[in-house]
């Protein structure tokens, strides 16, 4: 089916002439590899901008309490606007008055497979799977590992509502904070504060 470019949301909500953050680009082939990152956003409230590579753009949604490797953990997660590929290597302060004004760091990133099948076997495609509200991933980062499942479970409106739940498998860590008990930069091994300052790694 047709759709609008993805990323005129992205690219409207932003005036690239304030913001350090990258310029709405589709990636012309896409990656082979699929990019996830997980971004930790000190804006007007904390939360975390959870982000998958799906046909070219990184099809976002904002975790207020961050991601949880307690599969008994259903955490909210609000649908955003989609972001560029070049997004997932982002990590600086957008100033306080553009949009998203707060400091951005990469919690994590790493590499995510598809876990859903379809019907008749075979990989159901990563689109169809956002389409249906039941996305079920295994990723492989510096601190998230093991599967995910992402699911729709309410369209209120035009503001949907997800949850981001770590699925029941070897790599799930029961009563563990990981948000918490490692809160620094996957990329740059930076603090909030320390992005801020602009300390280099
Ligand atoms: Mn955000």
């Amino acid at each position: 089916m047709a759709k609008k470019n993805s990323l005129t949301t992205y690219k409207q909500k932003r005036d690239f002439a304030h913001t350090p953050e990258p310029q709405a680009a589709k990636a012309k082939v896409s990656s082979k590899g699929r990019v996830f990152v997980v971004q930790k956003h000190d804006a007007s409230h904390l939360h975390y901008d959870f982000r998958i590579e799906v046909d070219g753009v990184l099809k976002s949604w904002a975790v207020p309490k961050g991601p949880s490797m307690d599969p008994a953990n259903k955490r909210l997660a609000v649908p955003t606007e989609d972001h560029p590929i070049a997004y997932a290597g982002f990590e600086g302060t957008i100033p306080d008055d553009q949009y998203g004004g707060g400091t951005v760091m990469v919690w994590d990133s790493g590499s995510y497979r598809n876990l859903k099948e379809q019907e008749g076997g075979g990989e159901m495609p990563m689109a169809q799977t956002v389409e249906h509200g039941r996305i079920e991933i295994w990723l492989e980062g510096k601190k998230l590992r093991g599967g995910f499942a992402l699911v729709r479970t309410r369209m209120a409106g035009k503001q949907q509502q997800w949850l981001l739940i770590k699925i029941k498998d070897q790599e799930a860590l029961p009563g563990k904070d990981i948000c918490a008990d490692q809160p620094d930069s996957a990329i740059s091994g930076r603090s909030l504060e320390e992005i801020k300052k602009r300390v280099r790694s």
